[in-house]
């Protein structure tokens, strides 16, 4: 038998390992501002169109190559930045593996300019499919320019595979921010589809977490200091009463290159033990020094994971100096975190004259409690059809809008019903309400979030949110990528009620608010949180954009679980709830309303 192996081309090996280095445009891009960085570049300009998929450029004014250079940077395991295996232990640079443009060349189309400082002319050269396609000598300025086209575009089932721009954007500017954030000094443009997103000049840690993050990060900051011979920590951790509940501001560089690391994590997360509200996460920007012979940054192709010789006394170097600052900077007593801060105390629920009646359309023959089942395991019964003899539905116009029961709803809004119980209310969480054949059982939170939420959608619908005019409207000046965010939203963000515009870069003005959210918070506050939830919960689920909106305020606006509620304010609760087309359904799909009739109560009690 003849011998089977063969070495692949040189074009199939750079497409194979290209997979590794490039898994989105967000590593091209990673990969570009990380040679120019090297370069030694003090200027760096980004500019991406469609989210990276038609084009990556980065243009730098660092070392610039050779003409020689220019054509085996495209080679692989070019590189200038190591030369023997012993180097590896003392990497400094940014790239070292001399895999990054091969990879990048064999799956797109890219231009190179570059010309060094001592050199006359500079280099054009082309590349498409790791084939050279052109090479000039061209007049250029001191510095590199690399222009990445089509990525993937020989590798359709790569390029298939990418999301949609706004989701590939979101990479970048993530993988931009780390960079800029790991080098203040270098004044970085970033340019998406012609907007400017990002404008950079070289600045302090602190100053350049403000320019990203928004001016109100300024007094967020706590600094975080420590050397020792195992390492040197430097940063910023945020106050604990601004942490967000999702991890997005958490940045740990080792030797400047980002790494993600669980281990480190904790120890910050550790340090604030007690002080952090439930399920927050903390800002933090931390830097580590340490003897790049103490690491192993090879565990990985995409290089954000590290292996520390020393990993104990580190975890407790980071934790002891994150309490330190903490300390320092007298956080801790300061802080009462019984205080719910989020959106529950700006409600104050209507007196009953304000309701204006529900103008949705209800389908009789809804029955929510088809498929309810009581916790304890006991078939909840079907609510009586005639509940709302039970209730005088807030006034007299709801009855006939439900369009139940004809004859009863005329007695019951023309009559007084002297029999009527009270609601009343157990723990400050549910609801007790009497009814014709025994009793139910609201969870007060579930309820109003469902009323919320219709009632949201519906003003979405209609485009109409009642809203609140603010007394001082307030400029709210948001990093990019939530710029971004609010401005896709904003239509929607309008209909709820906010009255909101554009007002300069990443910039809006909040003239007023919805209607329902009435005091407590400023209106950033409120835009804040909404953006936060609104993140989260597009992690979690998958909705229309809208109905995640409008799911997003009502999760907030909602009264809490542990809120009293006086005897009206549970009257009207009802009403509404009973008046929304779901009342039984709660937003995440479980029962709102669970039923108790007299028959079982009497079963119950063996008689
Ligand atoms: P690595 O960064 O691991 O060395 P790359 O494939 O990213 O590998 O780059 C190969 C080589 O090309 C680098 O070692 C460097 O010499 C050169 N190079 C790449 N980008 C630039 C740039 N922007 N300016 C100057 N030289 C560059
Ligand atoms: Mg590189």
């Amino acid at each position: 038998m003849s011998d089977v192996i063969q070495l692949l081309p040189d074009a199939v090996a750079n497409q194979i390992a290209a997979g590794e280095v490039v898994q989105r445009p967000a590593s091209a891009v990673k990969e570009l501002i990380e040679n120019a960085i090297d370069a030694g570049a003090d200027k760096i300009r980004l500019i991406v169109r469609d989210g990276g998929k038609s084009l990556i450029q980065v243009i730098d004014n660092g070392c610039g190559m050779s003409v020689t250079d220019a054509r085996r940077c495209f080679e692989r395991h070019a590189t200038s930045k190591i030369r023997k295996a012993e180097d590896l232990f003392a990497i400094r640079s940014m790239g070292f593996r001399g895999e990054a443009l091969a990879s990048i060349a064999a799956i797109a189309h890219v231009e190179l300019k570059t010309r060094r400082v001592e050199d006359e002319l500079g280099t054009l050269i082309e590349i498409e499919g790791s084939n050279v396609v052109r090479q000039e000598p061209e007049a250029l300025p001191a510095g590199t320019s690399i222009a990445v086209k089509n990525l993937f575009y020989n590798i359709p089932a790569r390029r298939n595979f990418l999301k949609s721009n706004p989701v590939e954007m979101r990479h970048i500017v993530d993988e931009f921010q780390r960079l800029a954030l790991a080098h203040p000094r270098i004044f970085f443009t970033f340019h998406s589809d012609d907007n400017e997103l990002f404008h950079l000049p070289g600045e302090s840690l602190k100053q350049r977490i403000v320019h990203i993050f928004g001016n109100s990060y300024n007094q967020r900051l706590v600094p975080v200091e420590e050397e020792t011979t195992i390492i040197n920590l430097r940063g910023f951790i945020g106050k604990p009463e601004y942490a967000k509940k999702t991890r997005g501001e958490q940045f740990f560089f080792v030797n400047n290159r980002f790494v993600k690391d669980p281990y480190l994590n904790h120890a910050v997360v550790k340090a604030y033990e007690d002080i952090l509200p439930p399920e927050s996460y903390p800002l933090y920007v931390l830097f580590i020094e340490i003897d790049p012979a103490k690491i192993d940054i090879n565990v990985h192709p995409t290089k954000t994971e590290i292996k520390y010789a020393d990993e104990r006394a580190i975890y407790a170097i980071i934790q002891s100096a994150v309490k330190r600052s903490l300390g320092r900077y007298n956080i801790t007593p300061t802080l009462d975190f019984n205080q719910e801060t989020g959106f529950s105390q700006m409600i104050r629920p209507k007196p009953l004259e304000e309701i204006t009646p529900p103008s949705i359309t209800f389908n009789p023959d809804f029955n929510p409690f088809e498929n309810g089942k009581s916790g304890g395991g006991r078939q909840s019964s079907p609510i009586p059809q005639n509940w709302d003899t039970l209730y005088q539905i807030s006034q007299k116009e709801a009855p006939t809008q439900l369009g139940l029961h004809r004859d009863e709803e005329e007695l019951s809004a023309e009559q007084p019903q002297p029999g009527k119980k009270q609601p009343f209310q157990l723990h400050n969480r549910y609801i007790v309400s009497q009814i014709h054949s025994g009793f139910i059982l609201i969870d007060q939170q579930a309820a109003h979030e469902r009323i919320l939420f219709e009632q949201f959608c519906q003003q979405l619908e209609n485009r109409k949110g009642a809203s609140q005019q603010s007394l001082f409207p307030q400029t709210v000046t948001l990093n990019a990528a939530d710029f971004q965010l609010i401005s896709d939203l904003l239509p929607d963000i309008q209909a709820l009620g906010f009255q909101i515009r554009e007002f300069g870069k990443h910039t809006f003005v909040v003239e007023g608010i919805p209607a329902d959210l009435t005091s407590g918070m400023s209106e950033r506050q409120v835009l804040e949180q909404l953006l936060e939830d609104y993140k989260n919960n597009q992690a979690a689920l998958k909705l229309p954009k809208r109905e995640k909106l409008a799911r997003s305020l009502a999760r907030h606006a909602a009264i809490k679980s542990g809120t009293p509620l006086s005897t009206d304010d549970m009257a009207e609760l009802i009403d509404r709830l009973f008046a929304c087309e779901m009342p039984n359904v709660s937003l995440s799909g479980k029962p709102v309303i669970l039923t108790f009739t007299l028959q079982e109560l009497s079963e119950r009690f063996e008689r």
